[in-house]
C-alpha cells in the first residue's frame, strides 16, 4: 500500500507524483511533501517542502530537511557492501559481505569471548524504525557485555533520573511550550537544535507565540545563543553550574514557603529529604560557583513559583556535565514544587500512540531500576541499562588483558568523532582485529572497518518515531511508507540487521532473516496474550499473527504495537481505533490532541508514587557540596556549539548545509581575544589535557567570558575518509579535547561541556 497520490490525468503536472515523509534527521518530526517525476532510472525528487497538512508540523521545515534529495543522491553514499582487502576497500555482493563477517569475526568470538566484540549504536538509530526495533536482536545474538551507545555521550543522565523518578528511563515530562506562562530553559538552544527530549516541529516559534502571548521564557545559558537572544531574559551561568542555580531555586521555595504540589501532593514520597539536601545551598553560598548574583536567583526561584503554570526545561548542557544526573533530576523536582508536573502549561507526559512502556501494563506497577549492576574493566565504571559508559571504549580496546574489546560493530554510529578524547579512541579502533560497521558513509570510525553493511536511504524505508513520539509536546501518530523502491539486491534494513544478527549467533551467512522477524514479532505477541491489560489477554498466539499477516518486518511489528496501544482498534474491540491500515489511509498524520494530565496511571515506579528524593541522587549532593569547596579555577573551559545547518557528524557531506563561512570556529569573548591577542579569523591552539585543535577564532560578546565554544561533529580530515564534501569543510574535531577522565559518576555520562582548556594564539 502506499500513500503516494495518483498521478494527474493530464499537463505538465501528469508527470509527478507527490508523497509524504516524516523528516528523520532531527527530533522534530517535520512532515515533508516530496515531489517526483518518473525517469528512466525510477523516479527522481524534483523537490521537497514543508507538509501543510501535517497535523504535527504544519508545513515548518528547516534548511536540513530538503536534503533528504542530496543524502539520497550523494555519490559517496554506499549502495552495496564493502570488504577492505590488503587496505583498500572492494564492492562485494551481500552474501560475500555476510560470508566475510563469518570468517572474519566468529573465530575472534570462538577464541576471546563474546566480551572480546564491542558494539557502538548511534544517535540516528532513535530516528529509526528497523533501527530501533531489530538492534535488540543483533545485541542479542552477540550477547557481548561491551555494548555503548550515543546515550552516554548525550541524555543517558535524563533516563536516569526519570526512571528513579517517574518508573521508566523515556518516562520524560516534556514543558507544554504551547500552553504555558512561564518557561525556564538550562543548557539548550531550539533555534539550532529543534529541541531534544521534547519532540515539536518549529520550536522557535512555539517559543516566539510564548512570548507573543505575554508569557515569559528564561534561557540559562553561557552563550547568548539565538534562543537567549529573543529570550524576556538571558542568564550568563557558568558552564556547569546549573545543578547549583537548580538547588538554591529550590531552597528558595521550600524555605519561603513557595513549594505548592498541587495534584502531585499525594503522590510523592521524599519531599521532606529534598527539603533537607537543599537547605545549605542558599542563593549566597553558590553565587560565585554560578557566576550570578544571589538576588537573581531569588527572583528567578519566586518567578517560577508565582507563574500561573510554568515547567523547567533542561536539555544537552545540563545532561553533558559532571553533575548532569542530579541537574537533570532537579529540573523535575522544580516542575513538581511548583506543582507544575502534569498539568497543561506544565512539564506533561506525552501518551504515544505505540511502544511506550508507560502505556502497557498495570498503572504504577512497575520494578524497581536497577543500576550500576556491574563495572567495566579496566576503570571500574558502572554499567547503566546494559550499557557501558562510551568514556571508557577506548581504553577497553587499547588496554591488553583478560576481556579485552578485540573487534567492534559500529550501526549508524561514528564514535571517533562524537565520543571523547576521540585521538585514543581513533588509535584503538585501528588496532582492532575485526571492525563491521552497518553505515552509509566510509567516515572517521568506519574507514576502520574490514566489512561495511550500507543500509538503504531515508527515502528507501519506511519511517515511524516509536521512541520520539514518547516525548511529543503534542500526541500525534504518523508513518511514512518508503518514497523510492530499494536498490536492485539493496535488502531492507531490518534484513541487514537480522542477517548480522544471524552470523554471530553461528546461524551461517546465508541464514533467513525472517526467523529472527518471526521470533520477535511471537515473543511480543506472546508477552500480550499473557497481560491482563493487553487487548488481545486470553487469545491465541496464532490468531493474532494471522490478524498480522502478510506483514512482515517492521511495518508488522509497527501495527501490532499501534492496535494494542492506548489509541488502538485492539484487534476489533474499537474498530475506529488505530491501526497501520488507519496510518495509510492518514498520510498527514493522526492528531491525538494536546498533552493530556496522565498522574497517576502514568507512572511505573514500585510504589506507584513519584520518588521526589531517590536515595543514590540524594547521595550525590554531597559531591555538589564539596564541588562547591573544591572547585578550581580555570583559565578557560570548553563548550560546543549546535549550528541549524548542522546535525552532529553525519550531515557534513551536504554541500547546501556546509557552504558559507566556516562554522566550525571558537567563539571568544572579546576581553578574552584582547588578553590573548587574537583577532576575528585569527588561528587560536585550544589544548586540553588530552589533546589540541588549531581552529578560527570568531570574537562575540555572546559568550561569557572564560568560555570558549567549538561545535562538535567536524574533523573531516583524516586519511581513508570517502566524504568529498566534508572533507573539504573539514573543521576541527572538539572531541580531542574532551577528556574521557571528566564523566558524570551516576550516569557514566560524558563531560562535553566545562572541559578545563588553554587557549593561545597560534604561532
Ligand atoms: S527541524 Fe528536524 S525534522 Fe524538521 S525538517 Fe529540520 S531536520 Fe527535519
Amino acid at each position: 500500500m502506499s500513500i503516494a497520490e495518483p498521478p494527474a490525468a493530464s499537463g505538465p503536472a501528469a508527470a509527478t507524483r507527490t508523497a509524504h515523509r516524516t523528516c528523520p534527521l532531527c527530533e522534530a518530526s517535520c512532515g515533508l511533501e516530496i515531489t517526483l517525476r518518473p525517469t528512466p532510472d525510477g523516479d527522481e525528487v524534483v523537490r521537497i517542502r514543508g507538509d501543510r497538512d501535517d497535523v504535527f508540523s504544519r508545513g515548518y521545515i528547516c534548511p536540513k530537511g530538503s536534503t533528504l534529495k542530496q543524502l539520497h543522491e550523494d555519490p559517496d553514499r554506499l549502495r552495496r557492501p564493502l570488504v577492505k582487502r590488503d587496505g583498500a576497500f572492494f564492492e562485494v555482493g551481500w552474501d560475500e559481505a555476510f560470508a566475510e563477517i563469518e570468517r572474519r569475526l566468529l573465530p575472534i568470538l570462538d577464541e576471546h569471548g563474546r566480551d572480546a566484540c564491542g558494539v557502538y549504536v548511534g544517535n540516528p538509530n532513535a530516528h529509526n524504525l528497523a533501527g530501533l526495533l531489530y538492534n535488540r536482536a543483533l545485541l542479542r545474538a552477540l550477547g557481548s557485555r561491551n555494548v555503548f551507545s550515543a546515550s552516554t555521550v548525550d541524555q543517558r543522565p535524563k533516563e536516569i533520573s526519570c526512571a528513579l523518578m517517574f518508573g521508566g528511563g523515556l518516562n520524560v515530562p516534556v514543558p507544554d511550550v504551547d500552553r504555558t506562562d512561564h518557561l525556564l530553559m538550562l543548557g539548550a538552544n531550539p533555534f539550532a537544535s529543534n529541541g531534544s527530549l521534547a519532540t515539536a516541529p518549529d520550536w522557535p516559534g512555539r517559543l516566539e507565540r510564548l512570548v507573543e502571548r505575554g508569557g515569559t521564557l528564561v534561557v540559562v545559558d553561557p552563550r547568548r545563543s539565538r534562543t537567549a537572544e529573543m529570550a524576556s531574559e538571558w542568564v550568563p551561568i557558568r558552564p556547569g553550574a546549573d545543578a547549583y542555580l537548580l538547588m538554591a531555586m529550590v531552597q528558595v521555595i521550600t524555605s519561603e514557603g513557595l513549594a505548592d504540589l498541587g495534584r502531585c501532593a499525594d503522590l510523592v514520597t521524599g519531599l521532606d529529604d529534598v527539603v533537607a539536601v537543599a537547605a545549605p545551598f542558599t542563593p549566597e553560598l553558590i553565587a560565585h560557583a554560578t557566576g550570578l548574583e544571589a538576588d537573581d536567583i531569588r527572583r528567578m526561584a519566586r518567578a517560577l513559583a508565582a507563574a500561573p503554570t510554568a515547567c523547567v526545561y533542561g536539555r544537552i548542557g545540563t545532561t553533558t556535565v559532571e553533575f548532569g544526573t542530579l541537574t537533570s533530576w532537579l529540573v523535575d523536582v522544580l516542575n513538581v514544587l511548583t506543582g507544575n508536573l502534569d498539568r497543561p502549561g506544565g512539564a506533561m507526559f506525552a501518551t504515544a500512540a505505540a511502544g511506550a512502556s508507560n502505556t502497557r501494563g498495570r498503572p504504577r506497577f512497575g520494578r524497581e531500576v536497577r543500576l550500576h549492576r556491574r563495572t567495566s574493566r579496566v576503570r571500574g565504571l558502572p554499567e547503566t541499562f546494559g550499557e557501558l559508559p562510551a568514556v571508557v571504549m577506548a581504553e577497553e580496546m587499547d588496554t591488553p588483558g583478560e576481556g579485552q574489546i578485540r573487534a567492534l560493530i559500529t550501526v549508524a554510529g561514528n564514535p571517533v568523532l562524537s565520543t571523547p578524547n576521540a585521538g585514543r579512541l581513533d588509535a584503538a579502533v585501528a588496532g582492532l582485529e575485526c571492525v563491521v560497521a552497518v553505515d552509509v558513509y566510509v567516515n572517521e570510525t568506519t574507514r576502520h572497518a574490514d566489512v561495511i553493511l550500507p543500509a538503504p536511504s531515508a527515502l528507501e524505508k519506511a519511517h515511524y518515531d516509536v521512541a520520539l513520539l514518547q516525548l511529543a509536546l503534542h500526541d500525534t501518530s504518523n508513518f511514512s511508507p518508503p518514497v523510492l523502491p530499494l536498490d536492485p539486491d539493496q535488502p531492507t534494513e531490518w534484513e541487514v540487521l537480522a542477517r548480522l544478527a544471524l552470523v554471530l549467533q553461528g546461524a551461517g551467512a546465508t541464514a533467513d532473516p525472517a526467523v529472527v522477524d518471526d521470533l520477535m514479532i511471537t515473543a511480543m505477541v506472546q508477552g500480550s496474550v499473557s497481560d491482563e491489560t493487553s487487548p488481545v489477554h486470553g487469545w491465541d498466539v496464532e490468531d493474532v499473527l494471522d490478524a498480522l499477516a502478510p506483514r512482515r518486518g517492521p511495518e508488522r511489528i509497527l501495527d501490532f504495537l499501534l492496535r494494542t496501544g492506548p489509541y488502538g482498534d485492539g484487534f476489533g474491540a474499537d474498530p475506529g481505533g488505530l491501526s497501520l491500515d488507519h496510518l495509510l489511509a492518514h498520510p498527514h498524520g493522526v492528531d491525538h490532541g494536546a498533552l493530556k494530565s496522565r498522574l497517576p496511571d502514568v507512572l511505573r515506579t514500585p510504589d506507584g508514587m513519584i520518588a521526589l528524593a531517590p536515595p543514590i541522587l540524594v547521595a550525590d549532593v554531597a559531591r555538589l557540596l564539596d564541588g562547591l569547596d573544591g572547585r578550581r579555577e580555570h583559565p578557560f573551559v570548553l563548550i560546543g556549539r549546535r549550528d541549524l545547518r548542522s546535525n552532529n557528524s553525519w550531515m557534513h557531506n551536504v554541500s547546501v548545509l556546509v557552504k558559507g563561512k566556516p562554522r566550525c570556529t571558537a567563539h571568544l569573548h572579546p576581553d578574552d581575544a584582547a588578553t590573548l591577542g587574537l583577532a576575528d579569523g585569527d588561528e587560536a591552539i585550544v589544548r586540553s589535557r588530552v589533546g589540541e585543535v588549531r581552529v578560527p577564532v570568531e570574537v562575540t560578546d555572546a559568550i561569557r567570558p572564560g568560555v570558549v565554544s567549538i561545535p562538535h561533529g567536524w574533523g573531516h580530515d583524516l586519511g581513508g575518509v570517502q566524504l568529498s564534501v566534508a572533507s573539504a569543510h573539514a573543521g576541527v574535531n572538539s572531541n580531542r579535547l574532551a577528556d574521557e577522565t571528566l564523566f558524570d559518576p551516576i550516569s557514566g555520562n560524558a563531560v562535553l561541556n566545562g572541559i578545563p582548556v588553554e587557549v593561545l594564539a597560534a604561532p
